[in-house]
């Protein structure tokens, strides 16, 4: 007998899995059999459906690294039970665990599709039904019995995108993810069409499981006028190890001296900067303007075309794996996982 494709769903929780409580009138999470009551089709899939549900389930502003380690080591004990691996989560950090996830799987072979709704599945107009069937449907695709995407991906409302790619633009329309700086890896219509250029490829290894995340990281967000106080106290934070600074256009930062001798000092003690955009699309180039040129000298380090979301992950995990300096400098300005793209 033909065995059939293997799929685990598991439900971390998020809105597509809330339903409204008759009594208290708030959004509470479902058990799974209410899932196929809410998407019978599942059942007429050919595929073999498990699930897993997190107990506690977490809206997603609660998600921690703990969780992830938690996350990955499912899949991880049921990587080779399974064909593929749908994840459903809260959007509204979803880009940060599918970052992190890319990370901490190093060989991934299969696919995990990250997804949920804006609308609870029990609401007639959830988005969710779609979001889960297409995801499954991705989840399970093969060509010549190879997974088409051996990837974290993220597939919500008619795309799939890389997750180290995306981040979340929109709290109301279905359409809620953008991946600015890469190609879709697949659109959902009629067909899925999918974009194999554009999608990692296997390498058949064995997978290896990153579970070691540093924490002692943080996201400083330049804007016209902050203040020095600001600054050197965030970089002055006990135990601080790796600082995110999202800098204007192409990667670039006001010249005051109390500023750039702030990043100085922090870089001497050993402090790794790692400079991303806050546009939602394009490339930092460091030393392109003067504005950008003085961090460059003074070792702040270009997180190119990463989002915010993919280098916070991406320090977690070099942090985490407690290489030397130079190695750490070095694998930020590559391509470990297609997070970026050098110019
Ligand atoms: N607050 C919810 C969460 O991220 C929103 C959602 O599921 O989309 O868990």
């Amino acid at each position: 007998m033909e065995s059939k494709t293997a799929i685990l769903i598991i439900y971390t929780g998020g809105t597509v899995g809330m339903i409204k409580d008759p009594e208290t009138g708030s959004l509470k999470p479902f058990n799974f059999e209410y899932l196929f009551q809410h998407i019978p089709v599942l059942e007429r899939m050919n595929y073999h459906i498990d699930y897993h549900t997190f107990d506690p389930l977490v809206d997603s502003s609660n998600m921690k690294p703990s969780f992830w380690v938690k996350l990955a080591g499912i899949i991880e004990e049921k990587y080779e039970e399974y064909d593929g691996f749908v994840v459903l989560h809260g959007s509204d950090t979803m880009a940060y665990t599918a970052s992190a996830l890319s990370f901490m799987f190093e060989n991934l072979n299969k696919p995990v599709i990250l997804t949920g709704a804006q609308l609870p599945l029990d609401l007639v107009r959830s988005d969710g039904r779609d979001n889960i069937i297409n995801s499954v449907e991705i989840a399970a695709a093969k060509k010549d019995d190879i997974a088409i995407v051996p990837e974290v991906a993220i597939c919500f409302e008619n795309y799939l995108y890389r997750g180290n790619r995306t981040s979340k633009f929109n709290a109301e329309h279905f359409e809620a993810f953008l991946s600015g700086n890469y190609p879709a890896l697949a659109e959902v219509g009629v067909k899925i069409k999918y974009n194999r250029n554009y999608i990692q490829k296997p390498n058949f290894k064995k997978l290896k499981v990153h579970d070691k995340l540093e924490n002692n990281v943080a996201i400083l967000k330049l804007f016209p006028g902050i203040t020095q106080c600001a600054v050197e106290s965030l970089l002055n934070t006990q135990d601080l190890k790796a600082v995110i600074l999202e800098t204007f256009g192409s990667g670039n930062a006001p010249t005051d001296g109390w500023f750039l001798d702030a990043l100085k000092k922090a870089i001497d003690r050993g402090m790794y900067i790692y400079n991303v955009t806050q546009c939602k699309s394009g490339t930092v180039e460091m030393g392109l303007y003067e504005t950008s040129a003085d961090l460059e000298k003074m070792g702040v380090i270009g997180g190119y075309d990463i989002t915010t979301e993919s280098a916070i992950a991406k320090m977690m995990y070099l942090l985490g794996e407690g290489y030397k300096r130079e190695k750490v400098i070095a694998l930020m300005r590559e391509s470990l996982r297609g997070e970026l793209t050098k110019q």
